[in-house]
């Protein structure tokens, strides 16, 4: 089994692209670690996984944490433990037009997407740097890499996260630790259906070259490979998982 032995802490693992990252890991014989705000979300999530991965050996446990409140991440890191794999995938993702744009929405979006994910890798990272391995994955966002109008925050707080990923890169690499992002193009979760609206997702995944939006799974499943050591060479890498859209 590809991750026996392997802990893998994964933020917002209690719905959409983390719950099916948290469902691979499984599969491969991992103990997953989900995050969530919403307990209800998190045992069902954990049944969800259970049973999709049953007889390998994984397992999963929900850990309640909310990645837009600092003393949460610190609590999230103490119950966490040591991880060996860790994916920042809890994201805030409203939209406004930079005119429109208030206050209280900004301070969410990069206390959620740059600061929770910053702090937690810095309370988790020591482990695996004194194990001399472990493995990192940021999920950012295309709209990190182009004009979006109505997006100006969230692609903000992802080109951040981006940032982030080759400075840790830079900083991990000689402890035997691998950082990395993955950067979906529109991915038809309930989750960002529900915030930028159904059609629009389907509209944005109509206009990248392979003419649609992706799964969860697909994302999930480039995810999964970073996390292991199948990627042992690659760090500092962004792999764009957006249908062609930021290559053509
Ligand atoms: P989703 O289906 O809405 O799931 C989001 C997950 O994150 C849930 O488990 C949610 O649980 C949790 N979460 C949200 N805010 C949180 C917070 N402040 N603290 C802790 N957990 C939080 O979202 P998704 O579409 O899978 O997106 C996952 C990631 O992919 C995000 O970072 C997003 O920016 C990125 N992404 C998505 C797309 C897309 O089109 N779907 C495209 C590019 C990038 P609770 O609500 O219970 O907290």
């Amino acid at each position: 089994m590809e991750f026996e032995n392997t802990t893998a802490l994964i933020t917002g693992g209690t719905a959409g692209i983390g719950e099916a990252t948290a469902i691979l890991l499984a599969r491969g014989g991992a103990t997953v670690l989900i995050t969530g705000r919403d307990p209800e979300r998190g045992a069902a999530a954990v049944a969800a996984i259970e049973e999709a991965s049953g007889g390998s050996g994984g397992s999963a446990r929900y850990l309640q944490a909310d990645l837009g409140d600092l003393a949460s991440v610190r609590r999230l890191a103490e119950q966490a433990g040591p991880v060996d794999v860790l994916v920042n995938n809890a994201g805030s993702f409203p939209t406004a037009a930079t005119v429109d744009q208030d206050v209280a929405s900004f301070e969410e979006i990069f206390d959620t997407n740059v600061r929770g994910a910053f702090f937690l890798t810095a309370a988790l990272v020591p482990s695996m740097l004194a194990r001399g391995s472990g493995s990192i994955v940021n999920v950012t966002t295309m709209a990190a890499q182009l004009g979006m109008a109505g997006a100006a925050v969230y692609s903000a707080s992802k080109a951040a996260l981006a940032s982030l990923t080759r400075t840790w890169a830079a900083e991990f690499s000689a402890g035997g630790v691998r950082v990395n992002s993955v950067s979906p193009g529109p991915t038809a979760t309930a989750g960002v259906m529900a915030v930028w609206g159904e059609e629009t997702i389907r509209a944005i995944g109509a206009g990248v070259p392979i003419g649609r939006a992706g799964t969860a799974d697909e994302i999930a499943e480039t995810i999964a490979f970073l996390a292991s050591d199948r990627a042992s060479f690659v760090t500092g890498a962004t792999i764009n998982v957006d249908g062609g859209r930021t290559a053509i």
